[in-house]
């Protein structure tokens, strides 16, 4: 196997020092390519322990294709260290969250894809699919350069069009994230929902097939460009590239010994896509629609003692947490005069929770699962 090292220069500090993307490439026989970043959002690290694995096995596997590696994807996210807590999800700039800052490039290039559609109908699909790859590569240089030659390459810029041009040329892109406190969940588009199941996650997100400004979208838009501007040409295509975001469990945490485990998703995948041998495998899972995928925002403020962790399922009428106000204490029954309870209005299972037990009303207390569909294993 043969790999090749790139460094990207992304930002230089005020102090003059320069940070740097680094990507680690391995290259097999001819084959499909995969795009995997991790940490995107600083304190979000499992995905690098899940890359180093993949890394490590990879050296002693046969392997068709190839795969772009990028650990710590956002250096500068990953540095912004408040006490002992990694502030990583936000552009502390701008404010803005480093993953809603990707363009959907063929509507901001204005790149004329209905004459792309027309030029390009008679050709195969695989035809069409790297003559596209190609002009997606010219749309983004160009892209990047007006910026650069307007002075409008901004704070939020640089590094998020650097990881899409890299990713636009992959036939599967993931992007590996945590939650805050979390199970282990996946965000699969609509069009891509059956082959999600072959990332063996034990609960999907599915969400639809438009850009909301997430990595995942971006990579993902430009082929349902596609798809729906060939469709006026009487060309059917089903997309056979995908990208997903992968949720590794809860921030600030790197664990090895549990990357071993989540490193067989990727694993899986890639049998599914023909860089590996063998027959790629599915596992029963609850699948929940993004509408579904509920916020529950805290209804008060307090501590808060919560009974239900992430993964776990409860059914309507369960105490989700209990809140204490400890401006409202009877000595007298000090515990009970001050506690309240969060209720469940449906049945669900919590996906992620703050991890703090001290919050403000409105805070994002649990995120859910609800109206769950499940997915059996392929037998
Ligand atoms: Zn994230």
């Amino acid at each position: 196997m043969k790999w090749i090292i790139n460094e990207y220069p992304i930002k230089e500090l005020a102090t003059g020092e320069v940070l740097n993307l680094k990507t680690y490439t391995v290259h097999g026989s001819p084959g499909p390519h995969i795009h995997i970043q991790a940490s995107v959002h600083g304190a979000e690290l499992q995905g690098n322990a899940v890359i180093l694995h993949l890394m490590d096995l990879l050296n002693s596997q046969k392997m068709k294709g190839s795969i772009t590696f990028i650990p710590l994807a956002n250096p500068y996210a990953t540095n912004n260290k408040i006490g002992t807590y990694t502030y990583g999800r936000f552009n502390p700039v701008t404010g803005h969250n480093w993953n809603r800052n990707y363009v959907d490039i063929i509507k901001e290039s204005n790149f004329n894809i209905d004459e792309f559609a027309k030029e390009n109908k008679d050709y195969s699909w695989g035809e069409i699919r790297s003559k596209f790859k190609a002009k997606l590569e010219i749309v983004f240089e160009k892209y990047v350069e007006d910026l650069i030659q307007s002075k409008k390459l901004a704070e939020n810029n640089k590094l998020n069009l650097l990881l899409q041009q890299l990713a636009s040329k992959a036939d599967g892109i993931l992007d590996l994230h945590t939650g805050p406190v979390a199970t282990r969940y996946l965000y699969s588009a609509e069009y891509q929902e059956q082959v999600a199941y072959y990332l063996k996650f034990r609960h999907v997100v599915v969400i639809p097939n438009e850009f909301g400004g997430a990595m995942d979208e971006a990579c993902f838009m430009p082929w349902i460009h596609l798809r729906d501007a060939l469709k006026k040409y009487k060309k059917n295509i089903s997309i056979d590239i995908e990208s997903f975001t992968l949720e590794f469990g809860s921030e600030e945490t790197f664990c090895m010994q549990n990357a071993s485990k989540d490193v067989e998703s990727i694993l899986n995948y890639m049998k599914y896509k023909g860089l590996l041998e063998g027959t790629p495998d599915q596992i029963d899972s609850h699948a929940c629609r993004l509408k579904n995928f509920r916020t529950i925002y805290s209804p008060k403020g307090g501590l808060v003692d919560y009974h239900f962790e992430p993964g776990q399922r409860y059914l309507k009428g369960d105490t989700l947490a209990s809140f204490y106000n400890l401006k409202s204490i009877d000595p007298k029954d000090p515990i009970v005069s001050c506690r309240s309870k969060v209720m469940a209005e449906e049945d669900g299972i919590v996906i992620n929770r703050c991890p703090s037990s001290s919050v403000h009303q409105g805070m994002e207390l649990f995120q859910v699962m609800t109206k769950l569909e499940e997915h059996g294993a392929i037998k």
